[in-house]
């Protein structure tokens, strides 16, 4: 017998996720006119969930908003339901894409029609993987006032660049720091320190509104400021965070190395005890498949 066919959820109903469906004239090719999630669902006791879900939904409102495309959180929650049922999924990552299709080359979106995808990935769970090295690289972060922090398409090339430039340089991932001196983020994770047991929330107005950094401000009661690029490096741990990385400890910035990650470990079991429901006062952040 065949294995099934990894199914996607295309404008309104499941299809092989392999059969061909954008137009060459795709706006958002051209132009970045989408917006996307990064959201997972967790092995629960009581089955598979989906952690925080209407917030990730929230914020893709948020960036259709910007474009003036359609978008509705109830039509889309129920594809991403959909999505998962029919994969089977337990652990898995979830990308909901809404995009302009199909038109002329003309900038305006008004006649190209809007998409709405919703495909699923198996994830393998990596506690304790590798600790993260970072290079601090020379391309700056989208400034709030000409793009906003929300999951623009286009934005995206702004971390591809920084990451490459960081790839290449032999780190893992770029750290994104402004003109004055002050940390941004990394290309897709937010950033945490860890100074004399106190942790501390990288705060900035071009950084993504990350949803697992608001996770950990709540789990934690961590001070959100403003931190500069020499604190992080005097800092006793650094780590990144995001909904694909979850608590990610960092190694290195530049050549200063961290020693060790303890309260970053404990923070990342704690994490993973809540995304999988065994915290009982933060189950309402899940919803069950
Ligand atoms: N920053 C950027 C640039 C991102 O793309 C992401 C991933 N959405 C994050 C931070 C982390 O956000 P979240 O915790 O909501 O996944």
């Amino acid at each position: 017998a065949h294995a099934p066919k990894p199914q996607v959820w295309f404008d309104g109903a499941l299809i092989d996720g392999d059969a061909p469906q954008a137009g060459l004239t795709t706006h958002a090719m051209h132009y970045g006119s989408g917006v996307f999630e990064g959201v997972r669902a967790y092995a629960t006791d009581d089955g598979a969930a989906v952690f925080r879900l209407p917030e990730h939904l929230e914020r893709m409102r948020k960036g259709a908003e910007m474009f003036g495309l359609p978008f509705d959180v109830e039509q889309t929650t129920e594809a991403v339901m959909a999505t998962l049922r029919a994969n089977h999924h337990r652990d898995a990552y979830i990308r909901p894409l809404a995009w302009f299709g199909e038109g002329g080359f003309g900038l305006d979106v008004e006649g190209h029609t809007p998409h709405l995808m919703v495909a699923t990935t198996a994830t393998q769970v990596h506690l304790n993987g590798t600790r993260a090295r970072l290079g601090v690289g020379k391309w700056r972060r989208n400034p709030a006032d000409s793009l906003p922090p929300l999951k623009l398409c286009g934005a995206y090339v702004n971390s591809i660049l920084a990451k490459r430039e960081a790839k290449s340089r032999g780190f893992d991932e770029a750290l994104f720091t402004d003109r004055d001196g002050n940390v941004v983020e990394c290309t897709g994770a937010n950033v945490f320190m860890v100074k004399d047991g106190t942790v501390t929330a990288v705060e900035h107005r071009d950084a993504m509104p990350g949803i697992t950094r608001d996770t950990l401000l709540q789990l934690t009661g961590a001070q959100s400021r403003t931190v500069t690029l020499a604190e992080l490096l005097e800092a006793d741990e650094v780590f990144a965070c995001g909904t694909a990385a979850e608590v990610a400890p960092v190694s290195r910035i530049e050549d200063r190395s961290y020693a060790d990650n303890p309260v970053t470990r404990e923070l990342q079991v704690l994490y993973a005890r809540v995304v999988r429901g065994q915290e009982a006062s933060y189950r309402h952040w899940l919803t069950a498949v």
